[in-house]
Protein backbone atom coordinates (compact mmCIF):
# COMPACT_ATOMS: atom_id res chain seq x y z
CA UNK A 1 0.00 0.00 0.00
CA UNK A 2 2.96 2.11 0.56
CA UNK A 3 1.08 4.71 2.81
CA UNK A 4 3.27 4.30 5.90
CA UNK A 5 2.26 7.31 6.93
CA UNK A 6 -1.26 7.44 7.37
CA UNK A 7 -3.08 6.55 10.79
CA UNK A 8 -4.27 2.88 10.00
CA UNK A 9 -6.68 1.28 12.58
CA UNK A 10 -6.26 -2.54 13.52
CA UNK A 11 -8.90 -4.75 15.27
CA UNK A 12 -6.83 -7.20 17.22
CA UNK A 13 -8.68 -10.59 18.67
CA UNK A 14 -7.03 -13.14 21.00
CA UNK A 15 -4.17 -13.84 22.36
CA UNK A 16 -1.37 -11.66 21.11
CA UNK A 17 1.84 -10.67 23.36
CA UNK A 18 2.68 -7.23 24.78
CA UNK A 19 5.41 -7.24 22.34
CA UNK A 20 3.46 -8.33 18.93
CA UNK A 21 0.50 -5.67 20.31
CA UNK A 22 3.12 -3.12 20.39
CA UNK A 23 4.28 -4.15 17.30
CA UNK A 24 1.62 -3.48 15.99
CA UNK A 25 1.03 0.02 17.22
CA UNK A 26 4.21 1.24 15.63
CA UNK A 27 2.39 1.54 12.50
CA UNK A 28 -1.39 1.44 13.73
CA UNK A 29 -4.02 2.07 16.50
CA UNK A 30 -5.05 -0.81 17.98
CA UNK A 31 -8.18 -1.72 19.74
CA UNK A 32 -7.62 -4.81 21.40
CA UNK A 33 -9.91 -7.87 22.08
CA UNK A 34 -8.83 -10.78 24.48
CA UNK A 35 -11.98 -12.38 24.20
CA UNK A 36 -15.21 -11.58 22.52
CA UNK A 37 -18.96 -12.81 24.12
CA UNK A 38 -22.21 -11.11 24.56
CA UNK A 39 -20.80 -8.06 26.48
CA UNK A 40 -18.58 -6.76 24.19
CA UNK A 41 -19.29 -7.96 20.87
CA UNK A 42 -21.38 -4.54 19.69
CA UNK A 43 -17.84 -2.47 20.68
CA UNK A 44 -16.26 -5.34 18.63
CA UNK A 45 -18.51 -4.70 15.37
CA UNK A 46 -17.97 -0.96 16.29
CA UNK A 47 -13.84 -1.24 16.06
CA UNK A 48 -14.15 -3.28 13.03
CA UNK A 49 -16.31 -0.98 11.26
CA UNK A 50 -13.76 1.75 11.80
CA UNK A 51 -10.92 -0.54 11.05
CA UNK A 52 -8.15 -0.77 7.86
CA UNK A 53 -6.63 -4.38 9.54
CA UNK A 54 -8.46 -7.28 11.59
CA UNK A 55 -5.96 -9.68 13.32
CA UNK A 56 -6.52 -13.16 15.99
CA UNK A 57 -6.91 -16.47 16.17
CA UNK A 58 -10.57 -18.29 15.76
CA UNK A 59 -11.54 -15.03 14.00
CA UNK A 60 -15.64 -14.51 12.52
CA UNK A 61 -15.95 -12.74 10.33
CA UNK A 62 -19.13 -13.63 7.82
CA UNK A 63 -20.50 -11.33 4.91
CA UNK A 64 -22.84 -8.91 6.74
CA UNK A 65 -19.86 -8.61 9.28
CA UNK A 66 -17.77 -7.74 6.00
CA UNK A 67 -20.33 -5.33 4.39
CA UNK A 68 -20.04 -3.27 7.76
CA UNK A 69 -16.09 -2.76 7.56
CA UNK A 70 -16.24 0.14 4.61
CA UNK A 71 -12.67 0.62 5.06
CA UNK A 72 -11.06 -2.87 6.05
CA UNK A 73 -7.74 -3.88 4.06
CA UNK A 74 -6.18 -6.81 5.48
CA UNK A 75 -7.33 -9.83 7.59
CA UNK A 76 -4.60 -11.64 9.21
CA UNK A 77 -5.78 -15.06 10.48
CA UNK A 78 -3.62 -16.86 13.26
CA UNK A 79 -4.15 -20.03 11.72
CA UNK A 80 -2.99 -22.15 7.90
CA UNK A 81 -6.58 -22.36 7.73
CA UNK A 82 -8.99 -20.00 6.39
CA UNK A 83 -12.39 -22.15 5.77
CA UNK A 84 -14.31 -20.11 8.19
CA UNK A 85 -13.40 -16.47 6.18
CA UNK A 86 -15.91 -15.14 3.50
CA UNK A 87 -12.84 -15.19 0.96
CA UNK A 88 -14.79 -14.76 -2.29
CA UNK A 89 -16.11 -11.69 -0.88
CA UNK A 90 -12.75 -10.55 0.30
CA UNK A 91 -11.42 -11.37 -3.03
CA UNK A 92 -14.01 -9.03 -4.63
CA UNK A 93 -13.14 -6.22 -2.01
CA UNK A 94 -9.58 -6.34 -2.69
CA UNK A 95 -8.86 -7.27 0.85
CA UNK A 96 -5.95 -9.46 1.70
CA UNK A 97 -6.45 -12.36 3.80
CA UNK A 98 -2.71 -13.34 5.26
CA UNK A 99 -2.50 -17.11 7.02
CA UNK A 100 0.04 -18.72 8.56
CA UNK A 101 1.38 -21.60 7.13
CA UNK A 102 4.65 -23.49 8.08
CA UNK A 103 5.32 -22.26 11.35
CA UNK A 104 2.54 -25.00 12.54
CA UNK A 105 3.55 -27.90 10.39
CA UNK A 106 5.81 -30.24 12.85
CA UNK A 107 3.76 -29.12 15.16
CA UNK A 108 0.28 -30.09 13.59
CA UNK A 109 2.23 -33.47 12.24
CA UNK A 110 3.31 -34.40 15.70
CA UNK A 111 -0.27 -33.64 17.26
CA UNK A 112 -1.50 -35.91 14.28
CA UNK A 113 0.86 -39.00 15.34
CA UNK A 114 0.11 -38.55 18.89
CA UNK A 115 -3.11 -39.51 17.69
CA UNK A 116 -2.02 -42.39 15.46
CA UNK A 117 -0.19 -43.70 18.55
CA UNK A 118 -2.71 -43.50 20.77
CA UNK A 119 -5.41 -45.17 18.61
CA UNK A 120 -3.29 -47.86 17.74
CA UNK A 121 -2.15 -48.44 21.28
CA UNK A 122 -5.13 -47.81 23.31
CA UNK A 123 -3.37 -45.40 25.43
CA UNK A 124 -5.81 -43.21 26.10
CA UNK A 125 -8.32 -46.07 26.89
CA UNK A 126 -5.90 -48.36 28.83
CA UNK A 127 -4.26 -44.76 31.06
CA UNK A 128 -7.64 -44.40 32.29
CA UNK A 129 -7.92 -47.84 33.72
CA UNK A 130 -5.03 -47.14 35.88
CA UNK A 131 -6.20 -43.77 37.21
CA UNK A 132 -9.88 -45.47 38.06
CA UNK A 133 -7.92 -48.11 39.97
CA UNK A 134 -8.92 -50.97 37.52
CA UNK A 135 -5.41 -52.22 36.87
CA UNK A 136 -6.19 -55.46 39.35
CA UNK A 137 -4.44 -57.93 37.00
CA UNK A 138 -1.96 -58.50 34.31
CA UNK A 139 -3.86 -57.28 31.12
CA UNK A 140 -5.01 -59.96 28.55
CA UNK A 141 -5.67 -60.15 24.90
CA UNK A 142 -8.82 -58.15 25.42
CA UNK A 143 -6.28 -55.13 25.93
CA UNK A 144 -4.21 -55.71 23.68
CA UNK A 145 -3.29 -52.50 20.79
CA UNK A 146 -2.32 -52.92 17.54
CA UNK A 147 1.20 -52.27 16.40
CA UNK A 148 2.52 -49.11 14.63
CA UNK A 149 5.68 -49.58 12.81
CA UNK A 150 5.60 -51.53 9.67
CA UNK A 151 2.01 -50.63 9.32
CA UNK A 152 0.54 -48.83 6.06
CA UNK A 153 -0.31 -45.05 6.72
CA UNK A 154 -2.44 -43.13 4.35
CA UNK A 155 -2.34 -39.82 3.76
CA UNK A 156 -5.33 -37.97 2.72
CA UNK A 157 -3.89 -34.54 1.62
CA UNK A 158 0.01 -35.03 1.48
CA UNK A 159 0.48 -30.79 1.41
CA UNK A 160 2.52 -29.50 4.39
CA UNK A 161 1.41 -31.11 6.95
CA UNK A 162 0.18 -34.92 5.46
CA UNK A 163 4.28 -34.57 4.45
CA UNK A 164 5.62 -34.36 7.76
CA UNK A 165 2.94 -36.82 9.14
CA UNK A 166 4.51 -38.88 6.30
CA UNK A 167 8.04 -38.32 7.43
CA UNK A 168 7.28 -39.15 10.85
CA UNK A 169 5.66 -42.63 9.96
CA UNK A 170 8.47 -43.87 6.94
CA UNK A 171 11.56 -42.81 8.63
CA UNK A 172 10.39 -42.97 12.52
CA UNK A 173 8.71 -46.66 12.26
CA UNK A 174 8.96 -47.52 8.73
CA UNK A 175 5.18 -47.40 7.45
CA UNK A 176 4.59 -47.76 3.92
CA UNK A 177 2.80 -44.54 3.01
CA UNK A 178 0.14 -43.83 0.52
CA UNK A 179 -1.51 -40.37 -0.33
CA UNK A 180 -3.56 -38.57 -2.01
CA UNK A 181 -3.41 -35.03 -3.41
CA UNK A 182 -4.54 -32.97 -5.47
CA UNK A 183 -1.65 -32.98 -7.36
CA UNK A 184 1.49 -35.51 -7.50
CA UNK A 185 4.22 -35.42 -5.00
CA UNK A 186 7.46 -36.73 -6.61
CA UNK A 187 9.34 -35.36 -3.77
CA UNK A 188 7.86 -37.69 -1.29
CA UNK A 189 8.04 -40.31 -3.46
CA UNK A 190 11.60 -40.36 -4.06
CA UNK A 191 12.68 -39.50 -0.10
CA UNK A 192 10.02 -41.70 1.48
CA UNK A 193 9.09 -44.26 -1.27
CA UNK A 194 5.44 -42.94 -1.07
CA UNK A 195 2.80 -44.18 -3.45
CA UNK A 196 0.06 -41.80 -5.00
CA UNK A 197 -3.70 -43.51 -4.68
CA UNK A 198 -6.93 -42.36 -5.99
CA UNK A 199 -8.76 -42.18 -2.25
CA UNK A 200 -11.09 -45.17 -2.58
CA UNK A 201 -7.88 -47.15 -3.06
CA UNK A 202 -6.42 -45.80 0.17
CA UNK A 203 -8.40 -46.44 2.01
CA UNK A 204 -9.12 -50.33 1.09
CA UNK A 205 -5.17 -50.84 1.12
CA UNK A 206 -4.31 -48.24 4.15
CA UNK A 207 -3.86 -49.62 8.07
CA UNK A 208 -4.32 -45.61 9.27
CA UNK A 209 -5.65 -42.99 6.99
CA UNK A 210 -5.47 -39.38 8.42
CA UNK A 211 -6.57 -36.93 6.87
CA UNK A 212 -5.05 -33.30 6.51
CA UNK A 213 -6.62 -31.61 3.66
CA UNK A 214 -8.37 -28.28 3.82
CA UNK A 215 -11.62 -28.18 4.33
CA UNK A 216 -14.19 -26.69 1.40
CA UNK A 217 -16.62 -27.74 -0.97
CA UNK A 218 -14.73 -30.41 -2.98
CA UNK A 219 -13.46 -32.14 0.83
CA UNK A 220 -16.64 -31.20 2.34
CA UNK A 221 -17.83 -34.77 3.98
CA UNK A 222 -15.22 -36.60 2.10
CA UNK A 223 -15.14 -39.31 4.20
CA UNK A 224 -18.93 -40.28 4.94
CA UNK A 225 -20.39 -43.77 5.04
CA UNK A 226 -19.39 -44.84 1.58
CA UNK A 227 -15.61 -44.07 1.82
CA UNK A 228 -16.10 -46.10 5.78
CA UNK A 229 -16.77 -48.74 4.21
CA UNK A 230 -14.01 -49.24 2.17
CA UNK A 231 -11.63 -49.14 4.98
CA UNK A 232 -10.12 -52.07 6.82
CA UNK A 233 -12.25 -53.08 9.89
CA UNK A 234 -8.75 -53.03 11.51
CA UNK A 235 -8.27 -49.52 10.52
CA UNK A 236 -7.76 -46.17 12.30
CA UNK A 237 -9.22 -43.26 11.09
CA UNK A 238 -7.41 -39.93 12.24
CA UNK A 239 -8.36 -36.25 11.34
CA UNK A 240 -6.14 -33.23 11.95
CA UNK A 241 -7.86 -31.42 9.31
CA UNK A 242 -11.53 -30.24 9.96
CA UNK A 243 -14.49 -31.85 11.54
CA UNK A 244 -16.67 -31.27 8.29
CA UNK A 245 -14.37 -33.17 6.25
CA UNK A 246 -16.18 -36.62 8.19
CA UNK A 247 -19.25 -37.32 7.91
CA UNK A 248 -19.88 -37.22 11.81
CA UNK A 249 -23.06 -39.30 12.41
CA UNK A 250 -21.83 -42.07 9.47
CA UNK A 251 -18.74 -41.93 11.52
CA UNK A 252 -19.81 -42.75 14.81
CA UNK A 253 -22.31 -45.36 13.25
CA UNK A 254 -19.50 -46.98 11.79
CA UNK A 255 -17.52 -47.18 15.29
CA UNK A 256 -20.45 -48.52 16.81
CA UNK A 257 -20.92 -51.17 14.54
CA UNK A 258 -16.88 -52.19 14.29
CA UNK A 259 -16.89 -50.76 10.39
CA UNK A 260 -13.52 -49.13 11.50
CA UNK A 261 -11.76 -49.92 14.65
CA UNK A 262 -10.80 -46.79 15.99
CA UNK A 263 -10.57 -43.00 15.14
CA UNK A 264 -8.23 -40.29 16.69
CA UNK A 265 -9.77 -36.73 16.38
CA UNK A 266 -8.83 -33.20 16.85
CA UNK A 267 -11.62 -31.47 15.20
CA UNK A 268 -14.92 -31.64 14.74
CA UNK A 269 -18.23 -30.52 12.68
CA UNK A 270 -19.34 -28.55 15.89
CA UNK A 271 -16.47 -27.13 18.45
CA UNK A 272 -16.27 -27.80 21.26
CA UNK A 273 -17.85 -31.41 20.74
CA UNK A 274 -20.82 -30.97 22.88
CA UNK A 275 -20.95 -33.45 25.29
CA UNK A 276 -24.06 -35.46 24.65
CA UNK A 277 -21.86 -36.44 21.20
CA UNK A 278 -21.22 -40.01 21.44
CA UNK A 279 -17.96 -39.26 20.07
CA UNK A 280 -16.67 -38.04 23.40
CA UNK A 281 -17.69 -41.22 25.18
CA UNK A 282 -16.51 -43.90 22.82
CA UNK A 283 -13.78 -46.40 24.10
CA UNK A 284 -12.49 -46.51 20.74
CA UNK A 285 -12.38 -42.56 20.67
CA UNK A 286 -9.17 -40.78 20.89
CA UNK A 287 -10.95 -36.74 20.86
CA UNK A 288 -8.54 -33.48 21.40
CA UNK A 289 -9.83 -30.10 21.73
CA UNK A 290 -8.58 -29.07 18.79
CA UNK A 291 -4.97 -29.07 19.28
CA UNK A 292 -3.01 -29.82 16.40
CA UNK A 293 -0.60 -26.19 16.55
CA UNK A 294 -1.16 -25.87 20.68
CA UNK A 295 1.82 -25.73 22.29
CA UNK A 296 4.12 -22.42 23.85
CA UNK A 297 5.91 -22.27 20.76
CA UNK A 298 4.27 -22.83 18.05
CA UNK A 299 1.56 -20.65 19.03
CA UNK A 300 3.78 -17.89 19.49
CA UNK A 301 5.70 -18.12 15.83
CA UNK A 302 1.82 -18.50 14.82
CA UNK A 303 0.76 -15.24 16.34
CA UNK A 304 4.27 -13.62 15.05
CA UNK A 305 4.14 -14.47 11.35
CA UNK A 306 0.45 -12.87 11.40
CA UNK A 307 1.33 -9.94 13.44
CA UNK A 308 4.77 -9.59 10.23
CA UNK A 309 1.62 -10.01 7.26
CA UNK A 310 -0.32 -7.12 8.75
CA UNK A 311 2.50 -4.95 9.30
CA UNK A 312 3.92 -5.58 6.45
CA UNK A 313 0.93 -4.91 4.82
CA UNK A 314 -0.18 -2.19 6.34
CA UNK A 315 3.25 -0.29 6.00
CA UNK A 316 3.98 -1.48 2.46
CA UNK A 317 6.88 -3.64 2.58
CA UNK A 318 4.51 -6.43 1.77
CA UNK A 319 3.09 -9.85 3.46
CA UNK A 320 5.49 -12.83 4.45
CA UNK A 321 2.73 -15.61 3.95
CA UNK A 322 -0.91 -13.96 1.73
CA UNK A 323 -3.31 -16.24 0.46
CA UNK A 324 -4.91 -13.78 -2.24
CA UNK A 325 -2.44 -11.25 -2.67
CA UNK A 326 -3.22 -11.18 -6.59
CA UNK A 327 -6.60 -10.04 -5.29
CA UNK A 328 -5.37 -7.63 -3.37
CA UNK A 329 -3.27 -6.18 -5.72
CA UNK A 330 -5.48 -5.70 -8.19
CA UNK A 331 -8.05 -2.62 -8.14
CA UNK A 332 -11.33 -4.01 -6.29
CA UNK A 333 -13.65 -4.95 -8.34
CA UNK A 334 -16.37 -3.32 -6.53
CA UNK A 335 -15.60 0.21 -4.69
CA UNK A 336 -16.90 -1.41 -1.17
CA UNK A 337 -15.11 1.58 0.00
CA UNK A 338 -11.52 0.10 0.87
CA UNK A 339 -9.38 0.88 -1.68
P1 LIG B 1 -1.53 -27.65 2.48
O1 LIG B 1 -0.04 -27.64 2.49
O2 LIG B 1 -2.24 -26.76 1.54
O3 LIG B 1 -1.96 -29.18 2.24
C1 LIG B 1 -3.23 -29.55 1.83
C2 LIG B 1 -3.08 -30.75 0.93
O4 LIG B 1 -4.37 -31.23 0.57
C3 LIG B 1 -2.37 -30.44 -0.41
O5 LIG B 1 -1.42 -31.44 -0.64
C4 LIG B 1 -3.47 -30.51 -1.44
O6 LIG B 1 -3.00 -30.99 -2.69
C5 LIG B 1 -4.38 -31.53 -0.82
N1 LIG B 1 -5.75 -31.46 -1.27
C6 LIG B 1 -6.53 -30.38 -1.47
N2 LIG B 1 -7.77 -30.77 -1.84
C7 LIG B 1 -7.75 -32.13 -1.87
C8 LIG B 1 -8.71 -33.11 -2.18
N3 LIG B 1 -9.96 -32.78 -2.53
N4 LIG B 1 -8.34 -34.42 -2.10
C9 LIG B 1 -7.08 -34.75 -1.73
N5 LIG B 1 -6.13 -33.86 -1.43
C10 LIG B 1 -6.47 -32.56 -1.50
O7 LIG B 1 -2.10 -27.31 3.93
P2 LIG B 1 -1.48 -27.68 5.35
O8 LIG B 1 -0.66 -26.55 5.85
O9 LIG B 1 -0.89 -29.04 5.29
O10 LIG B 1 -2.84 -27.69 6.22
C11 LIG B 1 -3.90 -28.57 5.88
C12 LIG B 1 -5.12 -28.30 6.71
O11 LIG B 1 -4.91 -28.76 8.04
C13 LIG B 1 -5.47 -26.83 6.88
O12 LIG B 1 -6.23 -26.33 5.80
C14 LIG B 1 -6.26 -26.80 8.19
O13 LIG B 1 -7.64 -26.87 7.94
C15 LIG B 1 -5.80 -28.05 8.90
N6 LIG B 1 -5.06 -27.74 10.14
C16 LIG B 1 -5.58 -28.16 11.34
C17 LIG B 1 -4.88 -27.90 12.49
C18 LIG B 1 -5.41 -28.37 13.82
O14 LIG B 1 -5.27 -27.66 14.80
N7 LIG B 1 -5.97 -29.56 13.90
C19 LIG B 1 -3.67 -27.19 12.46
C20 LIG B 1 -3.19 -26.78 11.23
C21 LIG B 1 -3.89 -27.06 10.06
P3 LIG B 1 -1.93 -30.12 -3.57
O15 LIG B 1 -0.66 -30.06 -2.75
O16 LIG B 1 -1.73 -30.92 -4.80
O17 LIG B 1 -2.54 -28.78 -3.76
Amino acid sequence: MGEASRPWRVVAVRRLSEAQLAALSAVAEVEYFEEISEHNRADFLAALSRAHGLIGGKLELDEAMLAEAPALRVVSTISVGYDHLPLATMNRRGILLCNTPNVLTETTADTAFALIMATQRRLVELANRVRDGEWKAHIGREHFGIDVHGKTLGIVGAGRIGAATARRGALGFGMPILYTAASPKPELEACLGAHRRELDALLAEADIVCLSVPYNADTHHLIDATALARMKSTAALVNVARGKVIDEPALVDALQRRVIRAAGLDVFAEEPLPASSPLAAMDNVVATPHIGSATHETREAMAQLAVDNLVGALSGSGPLTAVNEDAWRKPAATSGGNR
